[in-house]
């Protein structure tokens, strides 16, 4: 049941929520029988979210050993529960980076919410609580409920924030029960579980402060997941902390000490969550102005004591007049009385705009084209072309559409200024009016222009990302991942694949198994018929395998007459009945080429990883023994790595 809190945000609509891309992501992934060409599709059909999903898809933090130039490679490669959370936290920080609640800042939430979910990722794969890429949903979501708070209340929430940071405060969920009725834990869950984050996740989520789970018995698993997240959150609190915080550090000593962790073992831990969480907040554009004190100091300096880690730090105080770009704001001042001009000249001048003036409209639009101005002030009543006259031509003009208008006038009524609103102007001032309220619609507008700008920079990023994969994806091509004789993938590419894959089986910790395949005597066809129809044979074969081989399952031509499957997500036993099905595809009826009728047969390997590997040559030579075994029992057979090794018949 969701809280009565969580309802009401709903209905007013006041709750953070990904763009729509992401919820049909959501949606999508939730379905059993969704292609990655839907996924794919669905996450391209949002450039911004696809270009930052395959940014993130090559930092750091999804551990590829080589670039990944295209969003369905990604999905393949990441697995689709990785890539739908990853698309959910993307959207849903490129929603909520801003926002107006005075205590809290917006930025430090997310980075702090990115470090808990690189921390319990990594911790996940040590704690066996739970699988890396749910830990690190929790982690990136579980304080989401916050963020809600924070959106939907802003002055209320300044206010429990502020509370909370009082000596001898209560934690702050307690604070937001008195105030809300509910706290942040209960209303992540609830936003989550929206999200179709598995109800199992968002249980986890909502009981993540609950006493009697802090004491509980560590090695059952509701205790070690409780653990696992309340030191991802000390660690990610650590790192993203502005000053150096003893009372934080003792805490964060004291759970990796119950988690079994040694001092040494933390460290090298927070060293390794520390880097990719920065690259991951690089790619995100969400670096703070100033870097956290676990940049600038060793994190166990002990210097003044710091506030709880449930409470985000104030944000930085707003900012003046000038844009923050440190360029000051062009302004071009339109009127046909010279007192006025001046007048507003000194005003906006003072406060360090750089301003140009023009005295009719005539004069403004050739103004505006040469200097560029990000705001125009312009009186309504002039001789020729006056403000609205202005408003129109402007906002025909290509090129002109980023500029504010805000429009002078004597007139108080409003339809008039209804009338300069529909001819263009963004926004308009009657007169008379005060310096201050000038300076106050100017910084209004000046707001705006930022936001513009930063929206044509991003589509500007974007777009230069685009050409970029572009160029990229056709050096891919051209770059020999193919074999020329059978198309398949050739060995190189192999090689690759089956580290990638060694290394998403060890994040999922998921079954990874291959297939090798050799044709039998193949010699003999090249010493009766020659090397071409050796050739053809070895084409057809292929093509006879290419048949049988699932999306997913990757076949590749290892060696001269050798080919190797790798089957992500697969067991021995799956491995084994494809081997089977590949054997009987190919030995079934004989190859008809130049005339000629060559039989063929295959002799297979299958080998399934094993707790015992450590790398992925590992498993490749568990299969080529396998496929030695069924040489050594007569070919044409499948023999499976582990089986017992059937006894030798005929020769070799
Ligand atoms: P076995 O059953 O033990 O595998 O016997 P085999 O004859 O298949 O094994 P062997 O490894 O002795 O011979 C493989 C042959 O495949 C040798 C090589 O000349 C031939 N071969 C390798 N690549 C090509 C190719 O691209 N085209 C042709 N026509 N022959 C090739
Ligand atoms: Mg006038
Ligand atoms: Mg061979
Ligand atoms: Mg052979």
């Amino acid at each position: 049941m969701a809280s009565a809190l969580y309802e009401k945000l709903k209905n007013e609509n006041a709750l953070p929520s990904p763009a729509g891309v992401a919820l049909r992501l959501l949606r999508l992934a939730g379905e059993e029988d969704s292609t990655v060409e839907a996924i794919a599709a669905t996450i391209e059909s949002d450039p911004a979210l696809a270009a930052r999903v395959l940014k993130l898809v090559n930092s750091p933090i999804a551990g590829m050993s080589r670039r990944i130039g295209s969003v369905s490679s990604a999905v393949v490669l990441l697995g689709l529960r990785t890539l739908k959370h990853l698309a959910l936290g993307v959207s849903l920080i490129s929603n909520n980076r801003a926002g107006r609640c005075e205590n809290f800042d917006f930025g430090s939430f997310w980075r702090e919410s990115i470090a808990r979910a690189v921390a319990a990722q990594h911790l996940a794969a040590r704690l066996e609580g739970l699988p890396a890429d749910e830990a690190f949903t929790v982690g990136l979501l579980g304080k989401i409920g916050q963020l809600a708070l924070a959106v939907g209340y802003p002055d209320q929430y300044a206010q429990a924030l502020a509370r909370a940071r009082a000596d001898d405060a209560p934690d702050l969920t307690e604070i937001e029960r008195q105030m809300f009725g509910t706290d942040h834990n209960d209303l992540s869950a609830d936003m989550m579980s929206s999200w179709y984050v598995p109800d199992a996740l968002c249980e986890i989520v909502r009981r993540q402060d609950s006493p009697h789970l802090t004491d509980a018995d560590a090695r059952a698993r509701p205790g070690r997941i409780h653990a696992t997240l309340r030191l991802a959150g000390l660690m990610a609190a650590a790192l993203n902390q502005r000053q150096a915080n003893p009372d934080l550090h003792t805490q964060l000593e004291q759970q990796a000490r119950q988690s079994e962790f040694t001092p040494e073992e933390l460290d090298r831990l927070l060293s390794v969550v520390r880097e990719e969480w920065l690259a991951t907040t690089d790619v995100l554009s969400l670096t703070p102005e100033q870097p956290p004190a676990s940049e600038q100091t060793q994190i166990d300096s002990h210097s003044r004591p710091d506030r709880g880690n449930d409470v985000v730090a104030p944000s930085a105080a707003g900012k003046d007049a000038r844009p923050s770009t440190g360029e000051p704001l062009r302004i071009l001042l339109v009127d046909d009385d010279p007192e006025q001009l001046s007048v507003l000249s000194k005003y906006l001048g003072d406060e360090g705009y750089r301003v140009m003036t023009a005295s009719n409209g005539t004069e403004a639009i050739s103004v505006d084209l040469a200097q560029a101005p990000q705001m125009i002030i312009t009186d309504w009543e002039m001789p020729g072309i006056d403000g609205l006259e202005l408003c129109r031509r402007l906002r025909t003009q290509e090129g002109a559409g980023l500029v504010y208008i805000l429009v002078l006038t004597g007139h108080s009524d409003k339809i008039q200024a209804v009338e300069a609103l529909n001819a263009g102007a963004d926004e308009f001032l009657s007169k008379p009016y005060t310096r201050d309220e000038l300076l106050a619609r100017v910084r209004a507008g000046q707001r705006v222009v930022r936001l513009k700008a930063n929206l044509a920079a991003r589509a500007l990023e974007v777009s230069e990302c685009n050409v970029k994969l572009a160029a990229y994806n056709e050096r891919l091509q051209t770059m020999a991942s193919q074999d020329e004789l059978t198309g398949l993938f050739n060995r190189r590419e192999a090689m690759l694949s089956l580290a990638e894959h060694w290394a998403l089986s060890t994040r999922h910790n998921s079954p990874l198994s291959c297939v090798m395949i050799d044709i039998d005597r193949f010699k003999r066809f090249n010493d009766t018929y020659g090397h071409k129809t050796g050739d053809l044979v070895l084409i057809e074969t292929a093509n006879r395998l290419r048949t049988m081989v699932r999306a997913g399952e990757k076949l590749c031509r290892f060696g001269g007459e050798e080919f190797l499957i790798i089957c992500p997500n697969s067991s021995a036993d799956a491995a084994q009945r494809l081997a089977e099905r590949l054997r009987k595809a190919v030995g079934s009826r004989p190859i008809k080429t130049t005339g000629v009728e060559c039989s063929v047969t295959i002799s297979l390997g299958v080998a399934e990883r094993t707790g015992n590997m450590t790398a992925s040559d590992d498993l490749l030579a568990a299969t080529d023994a396998a496929l030695y075994g069924a040489k050594r029992a007569g070919r044409d057979r499948v023999h499976v790595a582990g089986a017992r090794d059937p006894s030798p018949v005929g020769s070799m």
